[in-house]
């Protein structure tokens, strides 16, 4: 495949080309319509001379001087006219192609030039003379066919004079057509020297502007294949004020670099930290073995050393679980078995799990509000999004704390809001963006023991689900205050509702207390 270069500069020639044609064509038709009108007034120039001699012939020698009458040849023939012999001769000097005729279209003179023509050329001359209207511009061509040596085309006009009749009516003048068709015919020659001409320079210069303009594109291309090697992600294009195509360009290229920047970045960290977290409980795992396989050590110790091995593993398993769940959004191969799902009994469950967490934390948790709601969810996916936040209400919430639950319905949204709030040491305003980050931790000390802290991948996944199914996780937090964690979810049983009672069903008032108020009417 030929340059986009190339491509263009042949494009240009192309346009080249037929440009110059056009533009010779309409030369041509105009320069030649031009000298043909220029070939007319000569003509009618000319029969007036003609007119204007036979004029002053009569003037000076009398009406009579004009014609001699033919003897008749045969008795009861129409008389015949022609000339005086006086004015024949008169316009037997002015030469060139005219014919006299009478008002009956007989031709009473003929030029010497005319006589001169063959006999069929001559016949068609006449016979287009006495079609063509006296006086104005009208013109006619009549073509020369057995007399090419002279002139292959006359162009004729008439022209008449009412004074002078009844002998002569018109006079009809022509002119060879070769001069009005010299001078267009010498344009379009001169146009076919110079066209190459202008080709052959034109095409170099097409060439080396089509370079100079696409050198910044091939710039760019080097400095983008120099970025993209995926060391040079810092890197930014050059972008000038000026806002045409190719800084655009840049600037769109630099954005996208940025956020391969940044997703490499990420993925660096996400590797780093995996890493780091597994060789922890690795390291651990490794003493424990060898001190069991140690044989001085004592029994007691080699059972402390098994149970520290399993809860690692525990551990490690979780850690593995969390990142292959991770991966699985990722890649969006996460089959969600999303079904109608009654939020109220399950919002019971883990409130009841909840409790028991808490007993052990030594706080207090309620459940001040629980509507009824209806989405479309996996329930098992919802549940552990649920019991997330609520371990980390207790993880997070000293002793004496409090942690609430609520499941409420918001009407106007069409939503239904799960929140878990505590009484807990909170999360500074600065670390808020980024705690739905994977790995992201706040200080590691204010965890409250030591096997208790995370990894910091539970909000990240519990953001997943979240957003699978179509809502939101949002927290409001102060620290030493407490936290807010806010689930929404679109809800779906009028819907489902609807669906079960057909089409056309009446839509059942959706709230409780709007359903309640419809019985008891
Ligand atoms: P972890 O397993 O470490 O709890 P998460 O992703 O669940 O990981 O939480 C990330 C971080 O957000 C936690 O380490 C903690 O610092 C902070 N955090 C989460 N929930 C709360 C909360 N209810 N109160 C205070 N801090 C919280």
């Amino acid at each position: 495949m030929a340059s986009i270069r190339t491509r263009l500069t042949v494009a240009y020639a192309g346009a080249l080309v037929s440009a110059l044609a056009a533009f010779g064509t309409a030369l041509y038709v105009a320069r030649r319509a031009a000298a043909y009108q220029d070939l007319g007034h000569q003509a009618i120039v000319e029969a007036d001379r003609i007119l204007e001699t036979v004029r002053s012939h009569q003037a000076a020698n009398g009406p009579g001087s004009i014609a001699d009458t033919v003897p008749l040849e045969t008795p009861g023939a129409p008389r015949s006219v022609r000339l005086s012999k006086e004015l024949s001769e008169r316009l037997e000097r002015l030469g060139g192609y005219f014919i006299v005729l009478d008002p009956g279209g007989r031709s009473v003179y003929s030029s010497f030039a005319v006589r001169r023509l063959h006999r069929d050329d001559l016949s068609q001359l006449q016979e287009v003379a006495l079609r063509l209207p006296v006086g104005g511009d009208a013109a006619a061509r009549v073509p020369l066919t057995r007399d090419t040596a002279v002139a292959r085309r006359l162009l004729i006009v008439a022209r008449g004079d009412t004074s002078i009749a009844p002998v002569v009516s018109r006079v009809v003048t022509g002119l060879p057509t070769e001069t009005a068709d010299l001078a267009p015919r010498l344009l379009v020659g001169t146009m076919l020297v110079i066209a190459p001409l202008v080709l052959l320079l034109s095409l170099p210069l097409a060439y080396y502007i089509g370079g100079r303009t696409f050198r910044p594109v091939d710039q760019l291309i080097n400095e983008v294949e120099a970025i993209t090697d995926g060391r040079s992600l810092h890197r930014r294009l050059p972008t000038d004020p000026s806002n045409d195509e190719l800084s655009r360009l840049s600037s769109t290229l630099n954005a996208m670099i940025g956020r391969l920047e940044h997703s490499f970045a990420a993925l660096r960290r996400f590797t780093a930290d995996a890493s780091h977290e597994l060789k922890t409980p690795l390291t651990v795992l490794r003493a424990d073995v060898e001190r069991v396989m140690n044989p001085s050590t004592r029994t007691g110790e080699r059972a402390i050393a098994l149970e520290e091995a399993l809860q690692e593993i525990a551990r490690m398993a979780d850690l593995v679980d969390s990142l292959l769940t991770l991966a699985r959004a990722d890649e969006g191969r996460f089959d969600l078995v999303r079904e109608p799902t009654r939020l109220e009994p399950l919002v019971r469950e883990v409130f009841e799990t909840a409790t028991i967490l808490g007993e052990d934390a030594g706080l207090g948790v309620a459940l001040p509000v629980l509507e009824d709601a209806t989405v479309l969810a996996d329930r098992r996916r919802l549940r552990q999004l649920f019991l997330n936040l609520i371990t980390n209400a207790i993880k997070y919430t000293p002793r004496g704390g409090r942690v609430e639950i609520s499941l409420a319905r918001r009407q106007q949204s069409g939503e239904v809001a799960f929140s878990v709030r505590d009484t807990g040491i909170g999360i500074a305003a600065a670390d808020l963006p980024y705690i739905f980050d994977r790995f992201w931790r706040a200080d590691r000390a204010r965890s409250r023991s030591s096997e208790r802290s995370g990894f910091g991948l539970g909000l990240a996944i519990a953001q997943w689900i979240a957003q699978a199914h179509s809502g939101t996780l949002a927290v409001q937090s102060r620290l030493g205050r407490g936290s807010v964690f806010t689930v929404t979810l679109p809800i779906t049983d009028d819907l489902v509702r609807d669906v079960a009672a057909g089409p056309g069903a009446a839509r059942e008032p959706a709230d409780r207390t709007e359903r309640a108020s419809a019985e008891a009417s």
